[in-house]
């Protein structure tokens, strides 16, 4: 059986190249984010099925429900759409931030699992039908920033915290169901548009996060620990996968210039 997966924030960074990743290796792939057009072009490009949803409208997310449920059965999640605004402190940071930053990283997440969920019972059920064990997964992007605070990481450190939350009480309610509940929490990842979207808008402050970092991770390094973990045997979970640059050693430790032994 052809498995299939649905990727959200699939319009850029990682998500699209998790998309990319899932299609070569023969997955079917519902690809969601709010850019129809950017989703229509990886459509065309990958064969994925472009869905566009807001992860924080309901209704969006209940289409999205429908979409699946009547289309087959679905045997992984990936929930990546999430983002940072604004890097302030918890004293000058703006409560709309905050606001987006709970909404898209944590209710957006909460959103889709409850949609979804159904459908992936009915995916493991499919996939354990041969009597071969198997199930369906639940992958979620956090951050190292769900794990370590920093000065100005205010409300992205509190969502992604909350996220890493919502994870691990999952997979306490889901122990006995073949549902492998996964969280991949990256370090600093070179995409085009987290730390513009960052920014509001400042590419030079977002060009400089990254300048003089030897090796900073990419999009396809994370899409590869995505469907890596998901492709390992079905009676193992990788609960928590952690990826750093090595030029990073916590979010707010990374070293510029060339590594060096000494
Ligand atoms: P991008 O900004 O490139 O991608 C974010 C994606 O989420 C876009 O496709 C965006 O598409 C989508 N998205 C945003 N809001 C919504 C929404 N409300 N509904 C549906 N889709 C939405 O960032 P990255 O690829 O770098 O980040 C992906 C994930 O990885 C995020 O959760 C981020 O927090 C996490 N992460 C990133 C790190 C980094 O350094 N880049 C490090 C650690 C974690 P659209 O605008 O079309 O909806």
């Amino acid at each position: 059986m052809t498995k299939r997966v649905v990727v959200t924030g699939a319009s850029s960074g990682i998500g699209a190249a998790t998309v990319r990743l899932f299609r070569r290796r023969g997955w079917d792939v519902i690809a969601v984010a709010r850019r129809e057009e950017r989703l229509l072009d990886l459509a065309a490009e990958t064969g994925a099925t472009a869905f566009r949803a807001d992860v924080t409208v309901d209704a969006d997310v209940a289409a999205l429900r429908e979409h699946v449920e009547s289309t087959g059965p679905l045997h992984a999640l990936v929930n990546n759409a999430g983002g940072a605004f604004g890097l302030d402190s918890v004293e000058s940071g703006s409560i709309d931030d905050w606001q987006r930053m709970f909404d898209v990283n944590v209710l957006g997440t909460k959103r889709m699992v409850s949609a979804l969920l159904p459908a992936l019972r009915r995916g493991a059920d499919a996939e354990r039908a041969g009597g071969d064990g198997g199930g369906a997964d639940i992958v979620t992007v956090t951050s190292i920033a769900g794990h370590v605070a920093y000065e100005n990481g205010g409300g992205y450190n509190a969502s992604k915290f909350a996220e890493h939350a919502l994870v691990a009480v999952l997979r306490l309610e889901l122990a006995g169901e073949p549902i492998r509940v996964i969280e991949i929490a990256p370090g600093m990842v070179h995409t085009e548009e987290f730390s513009v979207n960052r920014f509001g808008g400042d590419q030079g402050r977002a060009d400089a996060v990254y300048t003089d970092v030897e090796g900073p991770l990419v999009a396809d390094d994370v899409a590869e620990a995505i469907v890596h973990s998901v492709e390992l045997p079905a009676h193992v979970n990788l609960d928590l996968v952690t990826l750093k640059p090595v030029a990073q050693a916590a979010p707010h430790k990374v070293v510029k210039g060339p590594l060096q032994t000494r």
